[in-house]
């Protein structure tokens, strides 16, 4: 197929071109690097030995997604792009909503002019908001996310069900993806964040190679066996294959499907460190800080559904989520920033 990927240079979306490209797809990739480099395509070229098609641009431009889809024969969409940092969408939500939910509804109309009914949409497991019971199904009630970021996420979900309820001829994922960690075994693609970063893995990467000298762990006093957050982390390699399962998925069974993309295990921060630190042979010195806001005690996944319907489950475990991240992490200690791009 001809498969466009908006987001397509950040580190889910070039995780995902590798695996289509390796699938003998052909691949554009709209992105406008705000979240990342183009040299993550150069990487994926050198892996897979394949190109994806780079145009540099924003899903809202709604003059280059016509031209993109005139162009092209697009058989579907991988919709990434995206903002996704937490504190920053409290600050600037306008920039969120904008960003998420605008770019997607500008790509949808852009999608239906240009006859292409196929989406598969990076939701998050945010969406269930703080639920009462563990493991989460898909039929777990969506909640209240507790920041823009996340209701952004829910205001799209909430946009494709209608749009898939005006008109059969749309065939949408919805994946709710828990924890991505990792990187590609290669050592050759993998998370780079622009300025510090939020989220665990990345940041326990960067008090070990020492660019940051010791990491907080928000809250000790959870419900949970050490009394630290509990999460479900996904090799983002198993991540990336389970939205090849959803896009065969959705040309064989049109409607609006949801899919958590999780592994049904979860860890603490505690237990991420030390695996951590087994899996690098580096330290990784911590302090206990405050409970961070929004956060919830405990989110794992029931990855059952995506199994039967897509065939699908994640096979990577922690060990291979945290060597794989150190091995991209100590070959390029400045992510992407290492190497200017061409
Ligand atoms: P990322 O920031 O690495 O990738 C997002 C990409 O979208 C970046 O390359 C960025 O430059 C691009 N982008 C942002 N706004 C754009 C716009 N308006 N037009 C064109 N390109 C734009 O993030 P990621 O971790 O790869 O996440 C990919 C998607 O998955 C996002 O939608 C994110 O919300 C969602 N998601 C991520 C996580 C996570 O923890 N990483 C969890 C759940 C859901
Ligand atoms: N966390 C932490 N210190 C950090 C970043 C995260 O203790 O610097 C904890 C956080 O409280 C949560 C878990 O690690 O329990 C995963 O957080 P992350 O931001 O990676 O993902 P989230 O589940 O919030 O989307």
């Amino acid at each position: 197929m001809h498969i466009l990927v908006t987001g397509g240079a950040g580190y889910i979306g070039s995780h995902t071109v590798l695996e289509l490209l390796q699938a003998k797809h052909e691949v554009v990739v709209l992105d406008n690097l705000s979240n990342s480099s183009a040299l993550s395509l150069e990487r994926v070229e050198q892996i897979t030995d394949r190109q994806a098609l780079f145009l540099e641009g924003d899903i809202r431009d709604r003059a280059l997604l016509d031209r993109i889809f005139s162009a092209h024969e697009i058989d579907a969409v991988v919709h990434f792009a995206g903002l996704k940092a937490v504190g920053e969408s409290v600050q600037q939500p306008l920039m969120y909503y904008d960003n998420n939910v605008s770019g997607s509804i500008t790509l949808c109309q852009a999608m239906a002019a240009a006859g292409v009914f196929r989406l598969v949409f990076s939701s998050s497991a945010t969406v269930y908001g703080d639920p009462d019971t563990m493991p989460i199904a898909e039929t777990c009630p969506t909640g209240q996310p507790t920041n823009p970021y996340g209701r952004s996420k829910l205001m799209i979900e909430n946009i494709l069900r209608d749009l898939a309820a005006a008109d059969p001829r749309w065939s949408i994922a919805l994946l709710r993806y828990f924890n991505p960690a990792g990187a590609h075994p290669s050592g050759l693609i993998g998370e780079s964040p622009h300025g510090q970063p939020n989220n665990l893995i990345p940041y326990i990467s960067q008090v070990a190679i020492g660019r940051l000298q010791q990491l907080s762990v928000y809250g000790d006093d959870y419900p949970t066996r050490d009394g630290t957050g509990v999460r479900d982390y996904i090799h983002v390699v198993d991540l990336a294959q389970g939205h090849l399962a959803a896009l065969d998925a959705i040309v064989r069974v049109p409607g609006i499907h949801t899919w958590n993309l999780g592994t049904g295990t979860g860890y603490t921060v505690l237990e991420m460190i030390a695996a951590f630190e087994q899996a690098s042979g580096r330290p990784v010195p911590y302090a206990i800080a405050p409970r961070r806001a929004g956060d919830i005690a405990e989110c794992w996944s029931d990855p059952g559904k995506a199994h039967r319907e897509l065939g699908w489950r994640a096979v990577l475990g922690l060990h291979d989520m945290m060597t794989d991240a150190w091995r991209w992490q100590s070959q390029n200690p400045q992510g992407y920033e290492d190497e200017p791009a061409n």
